[in-house]
């Protein structure tokens, strides 16, 4: 009990003077009485206080009948029996806050409880178990049904998915000090990085938290510590650490925690993220609180080991290329084939010639470059790359449209020209495949909203046109065998 504070009267009804600690400013103490949490009574009648942490107040017949009946069961016990939980409600003492958590569920009423989620069904169904890692082309052979094109990316990734969860089963990781297959992926934005990963891990079945490096910063400064990346997947793992510890971690943006050029002050979300990043990447026991995203006196804490943790760090890395091809020309000048400049300033898939020592001129740190032996790149998507994306995947955005609105028994249908004018629109916009869905979402708003109004429409086929807003899409009317009806839409752009 010492823990406690106890408020005397002469604390409380002294000098009028000492505020309560946790009464607004201004308000003093005396003004207010303490009432205990139990009974609810006034201090005036119930006597003095014990004051426990979160302003909560027991009086002393209160407390010791608590004491008194708790110390005749054994603590853990209690804890863990519902029964004799319910036993001590029924005495008297539901209303103490520590007697709530074995509390028989039936107990309390709905109305103050939340209703469990259910588990959102994923579209991507696991199908490898890392127990018993497949190989790794069939792990691209998986891959290839979702990802389209990156071939070279798909491929590196499952020989290190392959090793990492091969090293994991067979516990070899002590021998190899730092040896994990962590992965630092290079590729423009809405190249798949992201997408890859997290097909990866549904496919796997494993945990996956995803994390934004900028939103990192060193433990102390204002952002999330490091460390919060683990208590994320800590929760994706639903809390069990068994999955947690053998789960993946995608740190995004990677490029944006390199070191700042010509700085002088400390730097907070570079350099120092990097250095703080090392012992995470490599393999260390960490403390996480359990259900929370940051550390306090009033949540568990459990400890997560990082070694089995799969990282994967994904980067856009702007101005790398202009790193990789001043090597490269300083290379073939040295040489004798200068045609090869020019081949080196027009390949758009430079990034994937990108060395350590390139990411290094960046401002990624050797140690933590050094902790990633993986590199990858993905490629930028060019118009052909899109259009496949729009149709090929098992999940493909097309395809789940046609789902839609085959439910109201119509078949829509996209022209080649339809898909060439989406992947020509999303060039525009340069985020890749990320424009795609945007784009589609704003033309299909109307269909979805027009078409079911009439029930005789049986098919509607979009065409570059009225993608380009140059006309209306093709309409056919239900059953008839007769030359297309071509309609305009209500509400489609002119
Ligand atoms: P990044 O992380 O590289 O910025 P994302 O992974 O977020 O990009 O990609 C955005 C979206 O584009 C994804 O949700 C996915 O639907 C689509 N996408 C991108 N690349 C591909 C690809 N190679 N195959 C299939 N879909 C892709």
């Amino acid at each position: 009990m010492e823990d406690y504070r106890e408020v005397t009267g002469d604390e409380t009804k002294g000098t009028g003077k000492k505020e309560s600690k946790g009464s607004p400013a201004g308000e003093k103490k005396d003004d207010y009485e303490q009432i205990c949490f139990i009974c609810r009574r006034p201090e005036s009648k119930a006597g003095r206080m014990y004051n426990l942490p979160n302003h909560i107040n027991i009086c002393e017949d209160c407390m010791h009948r608590t004491m008194d009946a708790v110390s005749q069961y054994d603590y853990n016990n209690l804890l863990n029996n519902p029964q004799l939980m319910n036993e001590l409600n029924k005495n008297g003492l539901g209303g103490f806050p520590m007697m709530g958590m074995g509390q028989d569920a039936a107990g309390i009423p709905n109305s103050q409880r939340v209703k469990k989620k259910k588990e959102k069904e994923s579209d991507i169904q696991p199908v490898f178990d890392i127990k018993n890692i497949p190989a790794p082309h069939h792990i691209k052979e998986r891959l290839d049904d979702y990802v389209v094109g990156q071939e070279q990316a798909k491929k590196i990734i499952s020989v290190a998915v392959y090793n990492h969860y091969k090293r994991v089963k067979t516990g070899t990781m002590d021998d190899i000090e730092i040896e994990k297959s962590n992965i630092l992926m290079l590729g423009p934005t809405g190249s798949g990085k992201t997408y890859l990963v997290r097909t990866l891990a549904r496919l796997l079945d494993v945990p996956l938290a995803v994390a934004d490096a900028t939103s990192l910063t060193e433990a102390g400064y204002i952002g999330d510590d490091i460390e919060s990346v683990v208590s994320k997947l800590l929760a994706a793992a639903g809390n069990d650490i068994e999955r947690t510890e053998q789960g993946i971690i995608f740190i995004d943006e990677i490029d944006k925690i390199a070191k700042k050029k010509n700085v002088n002050s400390r730097d907070v979300s570079g350099e120092s993220v990097q250095q703080g990043m090392l012992k995470l990447l490599e393999g260390a026991d960490i403390e996480v609180p359990v259900g929370a995203s940051s550390k306090n006196a009033m949540v568990p804490m459990t400890t997560v080991n990082t070694r089995n943790i799969l990282f994967i760090c994904g980067g856009a890395f702007p101005d790398l290329e202009d790193v990789v091809k001043q090597r490269l020309n300083l290379e073939t000048a040295i040489g004798f084939n200068s045609m090869l400049k020019d081949e080196n300033d027009d390949d758009k898939n430079i990034l994937s010639k990108a060395t350590v020592e390139d990411l290094r001129k960046y401002g990624m740190i050797p140690e933590f470059l050094g902790r990633l032996p993986i590199i990858c790149a993905l490629s930028a998507l060019d118009k052909e790359m899109l259009i496949r994306i729009l149709k090929e995947p098992k999940n493909a955005i097309l395809k789940q449209y046609q789902k839609l609105l085959a439910l109201d028994e119509v078949d829509l249908r996209f022209d080649d020209s339809a898909l060439e004018a989406i992947a020509d629109k999303a060039l525009e916009k340069d985020t890749g495949a990320r424009a795609l869905r945007a784009i589609i979402e704003e033309f299909m708003l109307d269909i979805m909203y027009e078409i079911p109004k009439d029930d005789n429409i049986g098919r509607v086929t979009i065409t570059g046109d009225y993608i380009r807003g140059k006309g209306g899409p093709v309409i056919e009317i239900r059953g008839e065998q007769l030359p297309k009806i071509t309609a305009k839409v209500q509400g489609a752009p002119s």
